[in-house]
Formats: C-alpha cells, structure tokens, sequence
C-alpha cells in the first residue's frame, strides 16, 4: 500500500489518474492487516486497489467524474467495495473517468483529462479511463471499472491492460452510479489474465441489495486456466473484420488466431448481421436510461446546489444547468426526446426490439461455437483533443463492444501486438455466465 502511494506520488502528476486518495485510512488498513495470521489470508489478502469514481465508497467523495456530485461523501460502501475489503483488499483511492461514465476519452470529466501511461499525448480510453491508466502506469495492480457499452474494454485495450466486462448480472450493481441501467456492468482491469479471474471471483455473486444480480453458481475462474484449448471452436465474425476496421487491429486478431490454431483451437467466418445497428440503439436505449436515472441530481439530495436561486424549480434548474456537463446534457435531452409521448414508439420501442435481434445473433452463433473473437476497439488511442469536438466519431469508436452490453453476454479485451507503438486489444466473447471459457481462452496466450 504505501508503494502505490509512492509510485502515485511520482507518476500522478503526468497520468492524472485518481481524483481521490485515502492514504491515512488505507495505511491504517494495512497495519492492523499485518495482524492477520498468514493462514488466513486469501490470494489477494493485503494487496491495494483502485476503484472507479462512480462507485460508492463510505466516507470517500464519490463524483462520477461530475460537478454535481462534488463534495457527496456516501454514507454506505457498493457491494462490490465490502467485497473487496472481505478478499484483504486495501481501496486506496479513486479513478477519473468521464463523467457519468459518458465518454471514450475520459476528456468529459469535470476534473482533469487522464493521460495514457504510454504516450502522454494520447487518451487513455473511456470511460474507465483512470482505472485503466493507473493499472498500466503501476500505480496499482488491480482495479474496478464500468461498462456500458465499452467502457472497460476499450480503455483497456489503448492502456495495454487485460479488461472484462462480466455477464450482465454477474456482479451487483448495488452502490454503482447508474448510467444505463440494463446495460451497466463492474468488472476487473488488471495487468494479466490470472490477476483478473482471481478479482473477478471477488466481487461476483448475487447481491440481496440488486435484484437484477443473478442467483447463479460462481466458480472458481482460476481453476480454467489449464493452458488447454483442444477442440475450442472460435467464431469471427465478419462485421468484426470489415471496413471502418484498421488494417493493424485486423491483422492483429488474425496473428492471434494463429497462435489459437497451433494450440488446437479452429476457427471459422461468422456474422452478427444486426451489429451494425448496434451503435443507433445504444444511444438510444443508454440515454433513455440516463435520463430517468439522472433526473434524482436535482441540488436536494447529494452534492453540490447553485446559489443565490429564487425558487425551488429554480433550484433545480440553475443546479442542473451548473452541474452537469455538455456531453451528459446531450444525453438526457436524446433520452427524454425518445421517451417523449410522440417519439417513443418510433425510437425506445424500436431500439428495444433490435436489441432483441442484437442478442439473437450472438445466440446463433453460440450454438456452434465456444467464443467470438474480434478486436477491441478499430484503431489504438488517439490523441488528447482529436475526437472532442465531435460526438459522432467518438461515440464510433465503441462499435465493436456495444453489441455485447446489448445481449449481455461477457467479454475480455487483452493486449495483442502495437500499431503506432500504441498497444491493440484483443476481444473475446463468450456465452452468458461463461467467463471461464473466456478465461482459459485469453490464458492461452500468457
Ligand atoms: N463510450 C460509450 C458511451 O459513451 C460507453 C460508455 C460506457 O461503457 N460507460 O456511452
């Protein structure tokens, strides 16, 4: 613990990862920790992690990346917080990302623009931006993120880290700062596959506090990573492959595929044919969400309230106006828009039956084969700036994990190769609740 305080101390100020530390509780922590009998203590017993901004954290300021929860100090831990502190964990601090969890960049936080350990011109990913960055820089080993329609993968796959987004439903929800409800996932990064199953055990179960957490068995995802894939049957889908792809994240995958080859895995040509409208109905299922989760930061209840207001509707208004950012305004304003009376049937309702055809695609394909393969994300980091200005392009960059957060299904991102010296990731996808396949799979390459 006091090493990650240390290498924060002297790499914080170039990566710009946390927002928060709490460096006197968490040294406490670690002290009366050394009390503990070394055979009580689990595998991950004693070691420090970071955790996410919009995962709540007792007595820890919890922003979400956003001025309107500046100053909110929970008075109770997520569940997936106790769960760590049960493993001997040790949560020392909390990561920048954008706010609300909106962004591929983390430029849309309120605090600071994370930069990636690997080239301090370029992002580090979105929006678990300073998850990611932290883990690659060394500051931590281990950290949490969250991931609605990429937000682990993708930074994972600029910051060279392994990242998973679990099935939907596999770990509580309880304590996260909802963006997309149906959609939000917590999840591991961490700097290899191991690391990740053994965090992954952690937090997962089901949690009385969410009702959407799944009464399912959780194994012991260490125990498949064997080294054997003989006989894995691998689907890659086209779409995955085709244009708006980089040659170099494509030529990536197929090198990957290789190697899962000379391993005994085959491989074979598949297609998620509703993928491309993937994009369209994210946005308009995730911000019709945040609009109704949003609607409780109204200056009453937490954080921060604009001053000098002469009514209460003003009070919100002004609050609102203050404290939410540009990218998290336009969301709520599409969400309520597809919502709306006369748009509802035409956009929401539409956008919930391609999901249903978004999900039935990955279930044809899983009745033949074990995983999906595919790269992470089209092209490496860009560069801090590059893509701000335009919603479009950036909202672009998730259309390889989007699809999975829509049918619920798991997926990793792990490092595979460099293009611009910048590193690739690699995605593999699995069938609900089968995070061990995607484990022994990604395993397969250490
Ligand atoms: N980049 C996507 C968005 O802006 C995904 C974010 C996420 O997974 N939280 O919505």
């Amino acid at each position: 613990t006091a090493e990650a305080y240390n290498r924060i101390e002297a790499l914080d100020g170039d990566v710009k990862a946390f927002l928060a530390l709490n460096k006197e509780q968490a040294m406490k922590q670690a002290e009366e920790m050394d009390q503990v009998p070394v055979s009580e203590r689990g595998p991950l017993f004693g070691l420090p992690i970071g955790v996410k901004d919009n995962i709540v954290t007792e007595g820890l300021e919890t922003t979400s990346g956003s001025k309107i929860l500046q100053g909110f100090n929970p008075i109770y831990d997520a569940t997936v917080v106790r769960k760590l502190r049960e493993a001997g964990l040790i949560t020392i601090g909390k990561l920048n990302m954008d706010e609300f969890a909106m962004g591929s960049s983390t430029e849309n936080s309120a605090y600071k623009i994370t930069r990636n350990p690997w080239d301090l011109d370029r992002v580090p990913g979105g929006s678990s931006g300073g998850s990611a960055a932290s883990v690659a820089a060394g500051e931590v080993p281990f950290s949490l993120g969250s991931d609605t329609g990429g937000s682990i993968r993708q930074p994972a796959s600029f910051c060279g880290v392994v990242g998973m987004k679990p099935t939907y439903g596999r770990v509580s929800r309880f304590g996260l700062v909802a963006f997309a409800s149906s959609l939000d996932q917590i999840g591991p990064i961490t700097r290899n596959v191991r690391d990740n199953a053994l965090l992954l055990e952690a937090i997962s179960g089901v949690d009385e506090h969410d009702t959407t957490s799944a009464n399912v068995d959780v194994p012991s995802f260490v125990e498949s990573l064997t080294g054997d894939i003989k006989g894995l049957r691998i689907g890659v889908p086209k779409e995955y492959l085709g244009d708006g792809v980089g040659a170099a994240a494509k030529q990536s995958v197929l090198d990957a595929l290789k190697v899962l080859e000379s391993l005994g895995a085959t491989w074979e040509e598949v297609s998620l044919p509703h993928s491309k409208y993937g994009l369209a109905t994210y946005y308009l299922l995730s911000s019709s969400e945040a609009s109704s989760n949003l609607a409780r930061f109204d200056g009453i209840r937490y954080g921060f309230r604009a001053e000098n207001v002469e009514s209460l509707m003003d009070l919100y208004k002004e609050t609102r106006a203050q404290g939410f950012g540009d990218e998290v305004k336009r969301r709520i304003m599409l969400g309520t828009f597809a919502l709306s009376a006369g748009s509802y049937d035409a956009y929401y309702k539409k956008a919930q039956q391609v999901r249903t055809l978004i999900k039935q695609d990955f279930d044809q394909v899983f009745e033949k084969y074990d995983v999906i393969i595919g790269p992470t994300t089209p092209t490496p980091a860009f560069k801090v700036g590059e893509k701000n200005e335009d919603p479009l392009t950036m909202y672009a960059n998730d259309i390889l994990t989007i699809p999975v957060n829509l049918a619920g299904v798991p997926g990793i991102s792990i490092p595979c190769g460099f293009s611009e010296g910048m590193p690739l990731g690699l995605q593999i996808i699995g069938k609900h609740f089968d995070e061990a396949t995607i484990y022994r799979v990604a395993h397969a390459f250490e």
